[in-house]
């Protein structure tokens, strides 16, 4: 396989169908996956381990992190809300596991009814226990400061708070860290000087991964921006799927060929063959008639004589 410049994760079967309204076949989330997984993604957030009846959709995580699991080349990820979960996700053999923290106190409580500081304390229990899985077979766990460039319950927050945050997760011993604009407040100046603080703080060689959502537009810039500022892990869904319940219209997360797109026609590789990524939209949402989709690299076409940054393996 190549050496790609930026790994994009693609979060649709998580973060995209979290907000749908109709239940995807487990059979249809499966296709998805390898498909995307053939036209070269590399990194796929397949599920949540929620209790099924606060999100129905993913009552087949088991199912589906055990296809994705088989898929060759792929890293599966999967999102955990709590211990539990991650108890779930560990037993049903997850590999890469994403744990969100609020920055803010509100969003914090509302979403998990846990301070902030309660939650960094619940991830160290998580640590503990990736730490005691047989060596070689440990688990990563992420620590993904949601709500990093502001929230719709607190408004602003504050950047120490996010430092505060990132930081503290480091020090429990995550693997990674995400800064997530959880509800698209972000904009390319907040994103370049939040990234390089982190980076400053936390040292060049960490992980630090970028979660963008297109609510107001800026998704595609803010990427740009956190690209600039050394960010080389981003996540995005295909079709901009995951637009938010409560913003009716408002478009979701960054769309995975757009960015694909952006990326290689900088000459930046991502290791994706783009032709194959946008046909992948009529497999994955023939499943989906209702969903809304977004994205325009797949409306407009390639430009003529597009030479893709380097040839996916
Ligand atoms: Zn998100």
């Amino acid at each position: 396989m190549h050496k790609v410049d930026v790994v994009i994760t693609e979060v649709g079967p998580r973060d995209g169908l979290q907000n749908t309204k109709n239940f995807m076949p487990t059979a249809a989330k499966k296709a998805w996956i390898s498909a995307e997984a053939a036209a070269g993604v590399r990194a796929i957030e397949v599920c949540s381990f929620v209790p099924a009846k606060l999100i129905p959709q993913f009552i087949d995580a088991e199912e589906v992190l055990a296809h994705a699991n088989s898929v060759a080349g792929l890293t599966a990820v999967v999102l955990v809300p709590n211990f539990k979960g991650c108890e779930r996700a560990l037993a049903s053999g997850a590999r890469r596991v994403m744990v969100p923290i609020s920055v803010s106190e509100a969003h914090s409580m509302s979403n998990v009814r846990k301070t902030t500081t309660q939650a960094i304390e619940e991830f160290a229990r998580m640590v503990e226990l990736v730490r005691a899985q047989p060596p070689g077979q440990r688990a990563q766990l992420v620590g993904a400061c949601s709500t990093a460039f502001g929230c719709s319950l607190q408004g602003a927050v504050a950047e120490d708070d996010v430092l505060r945050v990132a930081l503290a997760l480091r020090a429990a011993g995550a693997d990674a860290i995400t800064l997530a604009d959880t509800v698209g407040y972000a904009n390319p100046e907040q994103v370049k000087r939040m990234f390089s603080r982190v980076y400053k703080a936390i040292g060049a060689d960490f992980a630090v991964e970028a979660h963008f959502h297109n609510t107001r537009g800026l998704g595609l810039a803010n990427a740009l921006a956190a690209y600039e500022a050394g960010v080389r892990h981003f996540d995005s869904t295909l079709g901009g799927l995951g637009g938010c319940p409560f913003a009716p219209g408002a478009s979701g997360n960054v769309v995975t060929e757009d960015l694909v797109f952006m990326f290689e026609a900088m000459g930046v590789s991502t290791g994706i063959d783009l032709g194959k990524l946008i046909a992948v939209r009529q497999t994955a949402f023939a499943a989906l008639p209702d969903a809304e989709l977004y994205g325009h690299i797949s409306k407009a076409g390639l430009p003529k004589g597009f030479e893709p940054s380097a040839q996916a393996a």
